[in-house]
Order: C-alpha cells, then structure tokens, then sequence
C-alpha cells in the first residue's frame, strides 16, 4: 500500500507534457473586445449617431465634446470592467480544488489543476476525486458518483472488487466516507468528467440585484427618452432649429441616464469580494455579496465553530470510578488521578480508566504531530475528538505507535454522523481479536450492543447526562473478544462490554460570545445545529448567548433534537434556536422552514453530508481549513481563518455595498431628472433653450463619470451593523429613495435655474450661471451623502471633486474649452450664486442623509 508517487520533478515534467488537469480554460477577453462592447452600448450608439448628425450641420464643437465623452465612457467602462474582473479571478484562484498527493515520499496538499497521470492521489472522507485513477489501497470507502452518472445510491469501491469499474474511481466524484489510495489514470480532457465537461461550463452568471438594476435601467431610459422627446417637441413649436434640438435631446438622454451604473454595480461588487477577502470571507459567487448584506439568520454548527475545537478529555468515568486528567492541548503531559479518596477504589478506577483510554486510541484516525518549524506546540491531524483522546491515552502512558504495532487493525466500521459510533477490530498476540466501539452515548449505551446489566445501562446513561449537561462532549466506549473476524463486521458490534464514558471539553472561543452579539445588534438571529447531545449544545448556547437565559432554554420549543423533529413534535421551526442531534438532511428542513418565513439564510458547515445544505441556504459558508473539499465547493463563502466573525466581516461588507449602489443612484437619478426638469422648466421662465448639448455632456460627464465611480468605493456607515436588514424583497429603490430622488431633484433645478433668472434680471450670461450652478449643485451633493463627511478613507472621492470642480471652471476660463461649450465669463455675483448653488445641494443632501438614518421604515424588527 506504500506508494511514494512520482517525484516532483516528474510531476513537474508531466504537467508540462499533459496540460493542466482543467477542463478548458475559458477564453480571455481581449482589450479589443472589451471596447467594442463598450461602443455597441445603445447609449454609445446613440450618441456616435449625434456625432454624425453634428459634423453633417458642420457643429464641430459638440461634435468634438460628443467625442470626449465617448471616449472617457469608453476608457472609463474598459478599465472598471478590466478591474472587476480581475478580482473575481484573484476569488476564483483562493478557493480552486485542491487534491492530496504523495510525491517523492511525502503528502502534500497541491491545486487540483496540478495533478498529472501516475500521481498517488491520497483520499479521505469529503474529498472531490480530481481526475480518473486506478484504487490501490481503500478502506470502507463509498463514493458519491452522482455528479457524473446521476445515480443518487452511493457505491463501495475496493481493489478487490470485480467489474468493470470496480476499482475505478472517476474526476469529479466524491468520496463519502472511508479513506484510500490510488494512482491517477487520466486527467484534464481525458479524464471522466473532461469528456462531460461541455455541459458543466458555468459563466458567471448576472447577480439577483445586476439583473433588476439592468430592468430599471431600461425603464429609467424609456421615460427618459420620452421626456427628452417633450423636450424635443417643445423646443420645435418655440422655434429652435430642428440640429440643434435633436442633438439637444439626445444629449440629454445621454445625460440623464445613468449608464454607468451596470458599470458601478459590477465594480462594486467585484471591489467588494475583493474586501470581503481580506477580511478572510471569499466569496465564491459574486452575487453573495449582495445577497450577504441582507442575511437575517445565521446558523452555525458547534464544533470549532462556536468552540476551540481544540478538544481535551477531562474526565473518564467507568463503572469502577471516575478518573480526571490534568494537562491542556494536545501535548501528552498531564496526570491521571482517581477522584476517589481511598486508595484501593483509586487504583482500581485508574486501571480502568487506562484500559478504556487504550480502547480509545486503537478505535482512532488521527494522529498527533509533536512540535516543530510549523507549529510550537503540539497539533492533531485528523478529527479533534479522537485527537483528544489520542493524547488522554498518551498521559496515562499508553503511546499510539506501540499500541497499533501490538494491535494491527484488521477491519473496521467508520464514523459516520448518522450511526455517530465507530467500531474497530484488532488482531492480538495471542491469535485472537478484540471490538473497540466508540460512539455518542444514546448510539452505545443499548441492550442490543452491550451485554452488561440494565443497571449499569442506566447508571452510564445517568452520568453521560450530567456530563453533557456541564457541556462536555461525551463519548461512550466498549470493547469485545473475538475468536475470529465475522464476515459482516456489525455482527461484531454485540455482546459488549461496557469500559466507560470519556468527558471532553472544547470551550467556546471568546470571539463566538462577540459574533453572538454583533448578530443581534445587526438584527441577525443566532441558530445552532449540531450533531451533538442536547444537552451539550444547551450549555454551550447558553455560554455563548444563543440562548440568552436559563429562562429562555426553558420557553418552550427553544431547543429541538433531531427525534423531536422527525416525530413532527415541533410544530415552528423558526421558533427553535438550538438544534441537537441532527441529521444533515434535517439541516434542509430547517433552512427550507426559514426560507419560507421569508429570511435569508447564512449556514456553515463542513462535513462531506453538509454539501446539499450549504447549497439550499442563501449563503453557505465553509471553513477554509478545516471543511472537506465538498463542503469548499459547495459553499457561497468560504472562511479562509475558520472564524466566524469573518462572517460578520462579510455582512458588513455586503450592507456596504448595497448601500453604495444606492447611493450611486440617489445620486445619479437626482442629477439626471435635475438636468431633465432644467430643460423642461427653464422654457417657462423665458431661457429658450436652457443648456447646449455639450454643457450637458460636460456636466454628464464630471458628474457621473468622475464622481459617480469613486462613490462606489464610500466606506461603510458606522452604524451599519447596528441596524436590522432591508427586507430581502425590497425594491433597490425602495425604502424612500424614490421620494427623495425626486425632492433632491426638484431642489437643484430650483436652485439652479434661481442663480440664472437673478443674473439674467441683470442681464448677465445667465446660461453659463445656470450650467456652472448645475454642476455645483451635483457637486455638492456627491459630498454631502457622505456617510462620514471627514473621512480619509476613500480620497478618490474629494479627489474626483475637486478634479471635476476644477474641469468645470475650465469650461468657463480656458478660451479654447470656451469656444467648445459656448460659455462665456461669468460675473463675480454669477460666479458667487453658483457657488452658493453648491452649498444649497450639500445642504439638502445632507439633510437628506440625515433624514434617512433617523427614519427607517419598512425595516425589519430586530430579533
Ligand atoms: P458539531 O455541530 O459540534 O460540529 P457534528 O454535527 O459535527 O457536531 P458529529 O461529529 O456528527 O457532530 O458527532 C455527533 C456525535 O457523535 C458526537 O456528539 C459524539 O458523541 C459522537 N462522535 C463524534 N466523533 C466521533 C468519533 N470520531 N467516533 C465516535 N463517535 C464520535
């Protein structure tokens, strides 16, 4: 069975000669086409079509400003897209498959993609088998072959198995339990899942939100395209040229709808994976993000999740007495000391708690790394509970490596969350075999497995109460004689007898009892689902605060087991914060039962059975260390610490997204129906043609071009966590935003077109007062929605500005721009009105900020 696989250097000469173990790379997108998609953009269309018409009526200098702005909306759209899309490739590459190899004698973790024909894959429970290969050694293994055949019952494999693909294993299977080794046939194209692969090409696809913003967007332009076309009509019956109030109108379509928000969004998004990510969320789809922002539960397994996960036995009672054991960690110093006084019942408990303990780490995978250049202390590889025990036999002076050389296994039953025991078979010195079952007290402690008294039974199930009830995690543990292997190792599992209960102790990790917290002030309610006795996970909800009160564990339907759920005795599920003793198909029905009270829901999870929840929850979230390769892939999130606060980190991030999207978009409407109501009105007040088609391309383009864009990277509001989620159905302009869109909107215009009617009283260049004012006005606004009007964060903001500010006196001062815009030198009142314009839109725009955080409706309550 030792296979020392190829040598790296043969890998590497390999991959050279075969390829990547990928199916197809997807072809990359080149500048060229990226521009040209920019260009075929009907509003682009649109206005290369004004460019056409101007130079045609021989109005070069529109044609000339057309031509700047398509080529900045262009350059502009090119680079934001090119940005985007290298974060969601740089996410992409953070959570690629990785394989288990040896190569040159040692196993190592590589890229999936790496894996070349003749390396010896190593595989264990939760693994993606990563290409086609031949078994060379299995133990108990069954493997999920769905993916590729469709057929949902899982099959055994074994080298020794007849049939055609008996000891075959196929790329993108799964292994579900058991452990092997075997050698890689075929990979990349060749291999099983290369030859389906066409089918399984997934583009990433629109997000939820792109989607419905991409909808809006086209009923934004139809009514702007309808009022621009009022525009149009009006200027005709008041006698302008029919040139200049077509390209007027088309400019004002230009300018009034946002185009670049599709471009602000997928940026956005993308930027915000990017930060998610260095906060240790990766995001696997980019419409997680969104999604994250309004999660409203989140539920949470227990094991190294809520706690250390680094676990201890403390503990071991047998029938003979109770023995406790000093020591923290894995390493293997520590005393074990009978609690008895007196000192024959002392020995005695001794003995027996060294026997059960010795039972317990020949019935055990893991192993223990004693420390070195990676860690300083002494670390486990292999499931922590058995690593626990591994080094509780260790203290007692029973070492791993003699016991498994006196006691090679000979067959075995693994663990498995369903039947939650395990049972191993020894061969002994004096040509007999002895049982160790291991397993959750209520799977062990039965009549039909253990031949002891009925009293014993009970005394055991009495004592494993208590045990959890302090919020030990509890094992019982038996062992047997045999004379012979039975062929149908369950027939092994009866007749035993009873060696004790080991109590472990895995605390939970301080920064769980903060998560808790920062999940209600944000509104976000705290489940547990666990596997383990319910007892436990009561204790540890309570430690952590799931369950804030003894008086709250004891409200009725606070805490469900598994039974209690498949009995139908719990008629509300939403009503249930501590889940024990479910299965994973009961994590289905739990999230279904929140979805369908219209929450979202964010899941973690990491055994090999947990893939079909994290799929179902709105957002599934795996940890990055510690989850198996199905539970990577399947998840929305993937932790790349394993804390959970990084989920918190995450929800952060989402509500600041979706918060800068509608800023964007307060922004860019009010603007835009600012600059349609000034065409529209300014008539009524005798300015016949309130602005020329380049003014409001130049406004367009240092409003939402500059300013717009760099209001997507805003940092979040401080008190974004301390608010409930938007309702997962609201409308993105829901909650007010319409309402205020139009009170902003109606603000500017009025604003605006007061500073050119005052300077248009004295005769001034009332046109140039009311572009310059407009712009201020926007200006002004873009600042005054800041969350936090000071802050550093963000440069690019002011920056953009101050830069478009400046862009904006140039229209006016610089003689050649002059020409351009058909503006002329304002006066010194002119100039000040403008700038009081400004004032004005910061003004109202701060109000409004403020207004919005003080008024929330529609939100939901906390829980
Ligand atoms: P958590 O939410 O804490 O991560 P889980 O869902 O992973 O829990 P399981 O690992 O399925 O829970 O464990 C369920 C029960 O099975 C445990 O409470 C324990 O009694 C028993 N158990 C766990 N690991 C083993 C093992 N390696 N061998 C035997 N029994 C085990």
């Amino acid at each position: 069975m030792t296979n020392t696989g190829l040598s790296d250097e043969e890998a590497h000469r390999l991959l050279e000669r075969c390829g990547p173990n990928e199916l197809g790379k997807q072809k990359k997108t080149t500048l060229r086409s990226r521009i040209f998609a920019q260009l075929r953009d009907p509003l682009i269309l649109v206005l290369l079509v004004a460019a056409a018409l101007t130079v045609a009526t021989g109005d070069f200098a529109d044609a000339v400003v057309i031509c700047v702005v398509v080529l900045f909306n262009t350059t502009v759209g090119v680079a934001q897209e090119v940005r985007a899309d290298n974060a969601v490739a740089a996410l992409s590459a953070m959570t690629a498959p990785t394989a288990r190899v040896t190569r040159d004698g040692v196993e190592q973790q590589v890229p999936s993609s790496t894996v070349v024909p003749g390396d010896a894959l190593v595989l264990g429970e939760g693994d993606i088998i990563p290409a086609d290969a031949a078994l060379t050694y299995a133990v108990a293994l069954l493997v999920d072959e769905s993916a590729l055949t469709g057929e949902s019952v899982p099959v055994d494999k074994d080298t020794h198995a007849t049939g055609p693909q008996a000891g075959q294993l196929q790329a993108g299977t799964v292994v579900l339990r058991g452990r092997a080794t075997a050698t890689v046939t075929a990979t990349g194209a060749d291999s099983a899942l290369g030859r389906i692969a066409a089918s399984l090409h997934a583009r990433q696809q629109l997000t939820p939100l792109q989607k419905r913003l991409a909808g809006l967007g086209r009923v934004l332009a139809l009514v702007t395209v309808g009022l621009c076309l009022l525009v149009l009509a009006l200027g005709l019956i008041r006698g302008q040229s029919l040139e200049t109030m077509a390209v007027t109108a088309i400019s004002l379509v230009v300018a009034a709808v946002p185009e670049s928000l599709p471009a602000v969004v997928t940026l956005g998004l993308a930027l915000g994976a990017r930060r998610m990510a260095a906060r240790n969320a990766v995001v696997r789809r980019l419409s997680a993000v969104e999604t994250l922002g309004s999660v409203t539960v989140l539920a949470t397994d227990k094991t190294g999740t809520l706690t250390e996960g680094r676990m201890v036995v403390e503990r071991v009672w047998t029938p003979q007495g109770t023995a406790t054991l000093g020591g923290t960690g894995y390493a293997p110093a520590g005393d074990l000391k009978a609690l008895d006084q007196d000192d024959s019942h002392a020995s005695g408990s001794i003995e027996a708690a060294r026997e059960l303990l010795v039972a317990a780490a020949l019935c055990n995978d893991a192993s223990l790394i004693p420390p070195g250049t990676d860690s300083p202390q002494w670390s486990a590889l292999g499931d922590p509970t058995e690593a626990a025990l591994l080094a509780a036999a260790a203290k007692a002076g029973c070492a791993h490596d003699d016991l498994v050389r006196t006691h090679p296994r000979v067959g075995e039953i693994p663990f498995d969350s369903l039947r939650k025991r395990m049972l191993t078979v020894h061969s002994t010195s004096s040509g007999t075999f002895e049982a160790f079952l291991k397993g959750a007290p209520e799977m062990v402690l039965d009549r039909v497995l253990l031949g002891d008294s009925p009293a014993l039974l009970e005394q055991a199930r009495r004592e494993a109460a208590r045990l959890s009830a302090q919020g030990y995690r509890v094992l019982a543990v038996a062992s047997g004689s045999l004379d012979t292997v039975p062929d149908l190792l369950d027939d092994a599992e009866s007749g035993l007898r009873l060696l004790g209960l080991t109590a472990i102790s895995d605390p939970p990790k301080p920064t769980a009892v903060t998560t808790v917290e920062a999940c209600r002030r944000a509104g976000i309610t705290p489940v547990l689902i666990t596997g383990d006795h319910p007892a436990t996970a009561r204790a540890i909800a309570l430690r952590v605060g799931i369950l804030t009160g003894e008086k709250d564990a004891e409200s009725a339907h606070r805490i469900a087991t598994g039974a209690e759920l498949a009995a139908g005795h719990v008629p509300d599920l939403t009503a249930v914060r501590v889940f024990a003793r479910t299965t994973p198909q009961q994590k289905l029905d739990i999230i279904q039962a929140w979805r369908e009270h219209g929450d979202v829901t964010a899941m973690t999870g990491d055994g090999v059975n947990d893939g079909p929840a994290l799929r179902q929850s709105d957002i599934g979230v795996a940890m990055g260390r510690r989850g198996t390769e199905v539970a990577r892939q399947a998840a929305d999130l993937v932790l790349a610490d394993d804390e959970l606060p990084s989920v918190i980190s995450a929800v952060e991030e989402g509500r600041r997204v979706y918060a800068n999207i509608r800023r964007f978009l307060f922004y860019a409407l009010a603007g835009g129906a600012a600059e349609i109501l000034v065409m529209l009105a300014g008539p009524l007040f005798g300015l016949a043609l309130p602005l020329r088609a380049g003014q409001i391309l130049w406004i367009n383009l240092l409003t939402h071009g500059l300013t717009g864009v760099a209001m997507g990277a805003e940092p979040v509001s401080p008190d974004a966590m301390r608010q409930p989620p938007r309702p997962p159905q609201q409308h993105i302009l829901g909650d007010g935003l319409w309402q205020r869109v139009l009170r902003l909107s109606l603000l500017v215009t009025a604003t605006s077109l007061a500073a050119s009617l005052w300077v248009r009283h004295s005769g001034g260049p009332w046109q140039t007062v009311l572009f310059l004012a407009l712009l201020a006005a926007q200006l002004g606004v873009s600042l005054g929605l800041r969350e936090r009007l000071f802050t550093r964060r963000n440069l690019y903001l002011p920056a953009a500005v101050a830069v478009a500010a400046g862009l904006g006196m140039a229209a006016v001062y610089v003689p050649f721009l002059a020409d351009l815009l058909e503006t002329s030198r304002p006066t010194g009142t002119g100039l000040a009105l403008a700038m009081a314009a400004g004032l004005v839109g910061f003004a109202a725009a701060r109000a409004e900020a403020l207004w919005s955080r003080t008024h929330r409706p529609n939100r939901r309550p906390s829980v």
